[in-house]
């Protein structure tokens, strides 16, 4: 009973230090972990959930993996940054390791994915002066309407959340803004040959899991090649094996020009990203044009390299497809009228909730916390569902079981 209390209290000091001394740019569920082990986190009371949000799709390979950890400590107890001022022996090593991983000749690192998404502005904007002839300062990005690419000045200016580019103005040019899922509209807007690429995400993760029917990423590849566009996928969600395979991308045989990865690329425990593409495009950015301080630094070079491992070794994208059936039938299988939508592919899944007295996806997130499963809305009335992908099938049929039971409750 005083443990209880102690740990209680303990959880509500945590609280309260970040609401009186962080910004206020979050509103989380009011969860207070301290511990994650596989598809587990423990909160101060040392309650355990599954956890069904996996750092926004950033631990695929679960918390704590003992294999990247241990490569995170060797290389931190080595040589941890050397900025690239100079070379270090690790970098030239995990750049031959990722692009052959992804058949790409060359990559660029750095840390966060919005990082990475202004990488391939940067890249895409290069190429389109140096090698297609736009003329300067003349080059555009198509984006799609709900997309979710980062949070930086130039990455909300393509945004068409209010929440997101609200208040942030005056914003970059050079976006033009197309509906998504829409092929007509791409070909329409390619009409501008000032166009240099289209940056699209093969699922809209954020928007909530909001998937283009089948053929559209194709047909877009397509129409990119035939109008000398880059086509550039913003992988950082929907990649390393999330929906099923390890690109999103491949479920439609489509070969990016350029990929942007984050997230699960360090498995949860580094920034870790990457922009990959080929010469030709690559070699348009000339030293001193681009870089970050930490970005392609030892621990993210082997850290990187332990991720990418883990992913293959543990067949996470075969885990992930067919595991991924299993969870979207019995997501459709749950008959109540709070469901207004499954949707999803892979272990990348989401249920849009239609509120019933009173009660919303914040109520049944919070429900769902309380019988030990860890999800967030997004926007209000969805509900993710994105499990570390070494979940087994004995552990997803638990959390189904704890989905079921906690949306029949508010019957
Ligand atoms: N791109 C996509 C598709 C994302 O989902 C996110 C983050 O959720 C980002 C980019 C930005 O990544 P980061 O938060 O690491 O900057």
């Amino acid at each position: 009973m005083e443990m209880t209390l102690n740990a209680k209290t303990l959880s509500q000091k945590a609280i309260e230090l970040e609401d009186k001394y962080g910004a206020h740019n979050y509103h989380p569920l009011p969860v207070v972990l301290s511990k994650g082990e596989g598809v587990y986190v423990w909160d101060t009371e040392g309650k355990k959930y599954f956890d069904f949000l996996s750092a926004y799709s950033a631990l695929n390979q679960g918390h704590n993996h003992p294999k990247i950890i241990s490569a995170l400590i060797e290389q931190a107890q080595q040589l941890s940054l050397t900025s690239r001022a100079f070379y270090n022996d690790a970098l030239g090593k995990y750049e031959k390791y990722i692009t052959s991983y992804f058949g790409y000749d060359k990559v660029l690192p750095m840390n966060t994915g919005a990082e990475g998404v202004e990488t391939a502005l940067k890249l895409a904007r290069k190429w389109a002066y140096t090698k297609k002839g736009i003329a300067e300062n003349q080059a555009k990005i198509i984006v799609c309407e709900g997309n979710f690419h980062g949070r930086t000045i130039s990455i909300v200016s393509a945004s068409t959340d209010p929440d997101s580019y609200g208040g942030f103005g005056p914003f970059t040019p050079g976006f033009i803004k197309i509906p998504y899922n829409n092929v007509e509209a791409l070909k329409n807007a390619l009409q501008d040959n000032t166009v240099a690429g289209f940056l699209v995400e093969p699922i809209q993760g954020e928007a909530g899991v909001l998937l283009p029917d089948e053929g559209y990423l194709a047909a877009c590849a397509e129409l990119c090649k035939q109008n000398n566009v880059l086509f550039i996928a913003d992988e950082v969600q929907t990649g390393l094996c999330r929906t099923g395979k390890l690109l999103a991308c491949e479920h439609e045989n489509v070969r990016p020009d350029v990929v942007i990865l984050g997230k699960a690329l360090s498995g949860g425990v580094y920034p870790v990203s990457a922009v990959l593409a080929d010469d030709e495009i690559m070699l348009c950015i000339k030293p001193g044009e681009h870089g970050s301080t930490y970005g392609g630094n030892p621990i993210a070079a082997k850290v990187a390299i332990a991720a990418l491992e883990v992913l293959k070794d543990e067949k996470l994208a075969e885990n992930s497809a067919n595991l991924g059936e299993i969870l979207g039938n019995e997501l459709r299988s749950i008959k109540s009228d709070m469901i207004k939508l499954v949707r999803g592919k892979g272990l990348f899944y989401a249920i849009v909730i239609t509120p019933k007295n009173g009660k919303t996806a914040w109520d049944v997130c919070l429900k769902l916390a309380e019988n030990g499963l860890l999800a967030k809305p997004t926007h209000g009335d969805i509900i993710r569902f994105a499990p570390p992908l070494i979940i087994t099938e004995e552990q997803l049929k638990e959390c189904i079981g704890i989905i079921r039971s906690t949306i029949e409750s508010f019957e």
